[in-house]
């Protein structure tokens, strides 16, 4: 059996990829969407969200994604739960038509579909580094945190602690120092890789003291209540293995993220982190691929920065399709 041709395909259900979706099938087609191994994206896991505009009151992450799920396929998106496994190009016999610009491209889902589309919106996110100590799971959303932007303002007034020496996390404390009452910064060296202003301004901050060199090994939980919320760490001095107790509303971890762009290689070109390079925003180095969200954003990182990604991805598809003899 022939593999399907499809005009839009998009890998990922996070929110670059429901709005890419959203308006692809709003243009009259009707995108075909992998939901990837996290449906919805890292949104899923978080509580509120207070900084995606249109919810006065905040939304939960979960039903935000849900909502942005019902809207896409309302409008002619159809979802597909399954992942990507593999990626490469059309047999030759099936490939250009002499007017064509832009080659076809190949995907195989986890459930062995093989589809054929003429342009591919990348919108696999990132996933945020943890510790992978015991207990992550549970206290993520509940005390735990992987972004200060989205979960700071619930800490006002409150004692947390960041973990990590690189600018995400100097930036984070920052922006927490304003916030919370006083802000323990944690980190496993003496060096940084922050730069030279950013940790001047952390050091500098009166509400931030540092915690050098520690590493945590423990996440402690209020035992005995229905739902378990963080309430300190021990964490223990790299030389001297001497363990301290911190008392804490909230732990955010800034250690890095790793982009999910690992099997995209043959279509894309990435930098030394993995982030896929791109040209006006949205292009990837292959004519009909794009890429829309954290996967290629190492810096700004919001559900609303990836949902205007995706929006311009899925519009610069939308073009490419019109634009392109696409006939076989
Ligand atoms: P990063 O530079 O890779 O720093 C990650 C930090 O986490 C490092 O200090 C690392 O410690 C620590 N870390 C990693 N794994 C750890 C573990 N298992 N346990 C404890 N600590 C661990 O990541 P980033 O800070 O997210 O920055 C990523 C990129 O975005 C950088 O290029 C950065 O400059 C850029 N960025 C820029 C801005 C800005 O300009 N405003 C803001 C944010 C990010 P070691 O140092 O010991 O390895």
């Amino acid at each position: 059996m022939s593999p399907q041709l499809e005009d839009m395909v998009i890998v990922g259900t996070g929110p670059a990829g429901l709005t890419a979706a959203i308006y692809g099938a709003r243009s009259g087609i009707s995108p075909l969407v992998f939901a990837g191994t996290q449906p919805g994206g890292q949104l899923t896991t978080t509580t509120d969200v207070e900084n995606f505009p249109g919810f006065a009151e905040g939304i939960l992450g979960p039903q935000l994604m849900e909502n942005m799920t019902t809207q896409a396929t309302r409008v002619g998106a159809r979802i597909q739960y399954h992942h990507i496994d593999a990626v490469g190009w059309a047999p030759p016999s099936t490939t250009q038509h002499p007017t064509q610009q832009a080659p076809l491209k190949k995907l195989v889902s986890a459930d062995g579909q093989e589809i054929l589309a003429k342009t591919v919106i990348l919108c696999t996110g990132a996933t945020a580094k943890t510790l992978n100590l015991p207990q992550e799971a549970t206290l993520m959303g509940h005390g735990l945190s992987t972004c200060a932007t989205c979960d700071g303002f619930f800490y006002r007034h409150k004692i947390v602690a960041v973990v990590g020496g690189g600018d995400s996390a100097m930036e984070e404390s920052l922006f927490l120092a304003n916030l919370a009452k006083k802000v323990y910064l944690i980190h496993r060296r003496d060096g940084f890789r922050a730069s030279h202003i950013m940790l001047e301004r952390a050091r500098q901050h009166p509400n931030i003291e540092f915690c050098l060199p520690y590493e945590v090994s423990e996440l402690v939980s209020e035992p005995n209540t229905d739902i378990p919320a963080l309430s300190g760490i021990i964490m223990n001095h790299t030389t001297t293995n001497q363990p301290r107790q911190l008392e804490l509303h909230g732990l955010f971890y800034a250690i890095g993220h790793t982009p999910n762009s690992q099997i995209f290689k043959p279509w894309v070109d990435t930098d030394d982190q993995g982030y896929i390079l791109v040209q006006n925003e949205v292009n990837t180095k292959t004519p009909g691929v794009y890429a829309a969200g954290d996967v290629c954003d190492p810096h700004y990182k919001q559900a609303i920065t990836a949902a205007g990604l995706g929006c311009k991805a899925a519009m610069s598809a939308i073009r490419l399709l019109d634009e392109v003899s696409w006939e076989l």
